[in-house]
């Protein structure tokens, strides 16, 4: 659910990201938020839509907040976004409306769900910062990872091989649900403690 795909896609960001600013950490958690849940950008039917549409908008949200935070204090994101050319930033924010539009038209599980989409998010985002790439990255894995633990298929290589694989090993919205969205919180929250020590 995507509760859960935001929690544990900040943790990846925040697990494998080079986190030595303010700046670098909320480019962690926006990657990995952004990264974690623009996957399912092509699910329409209710209620995993409105579940989804609940996730986006909490990423969303969370984005905006983040960005304004940095770029009263100084930290780093919002001053490498203002850097970027101006083309290279229109190239980076049409890459990600583009792709999340033509995303929305594919069916579930398909093109959203392989590395070759969470690769050209992670480098539409990084166009608008390069600080964002290696978080969207994590964030956009997790999720693949994630949704191959239940009972679809995911195509990691799509368009190579478009039946993908699953594990079978739990239901999208029940105890497992549950116990990774704490796991990804918890783990959030102790990498966030921990790599804040290098700059605070
Ligand atoms: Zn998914």
């Amino acid at each position: 659910m995507s509760k859960t795909h935001l929690a544990v896609g900040i943790a990846a960001a925040l697990a494998v990201s080079p986190i030595r600013t303010a700046g670098g950490a909320f480019a962690a958690v926006i990657g990995g938020a952004l990264g974690g849940v623009l996957c399912d950008v092509e699910c329409k039917t209710p209620p995993d839509a409105r579940d989804i549409f609940a996730g986006q908008m909490g990423a969303g949200c969370l984005t905006v907040a983040l960005l304004c935070a940095d770029a009263i204090m100084h930290a780093g994101l919002w001053m490498s976004i203002r850097s970027q050319n101006l083309y290279t930033l229109m190239l980076g924010a049409l890459t990600v409306i583009l792709l999340t539009s033509l995303g929305h038209l594919t069916a579930h599980r398909t093109f959203t769900h392989s590395l070759l989409y969470v690769g050209l998010l992670a480098f539409g985002l990084s166009r608008i910062s390069p600080m964002l790439l290696v978080p969207a990255l994590a964030g956009g894995v997790s999720h693949l990872a994630l949704d191959t633990l239940n009972k679809k298929s995911v195509p990691w290589l799509y368009p190579i091989d478009r039946n993908g694989f699953c594990l079978k090993l739990c239901h999208a919205d029940r105890t497992a649900n549950a116990a990774f969205f704490w796991l990804g919180l918890g783990a959030g929250v102790a990498l966030l403690a921990v790599k804040a020590n290098a700059f605070i």
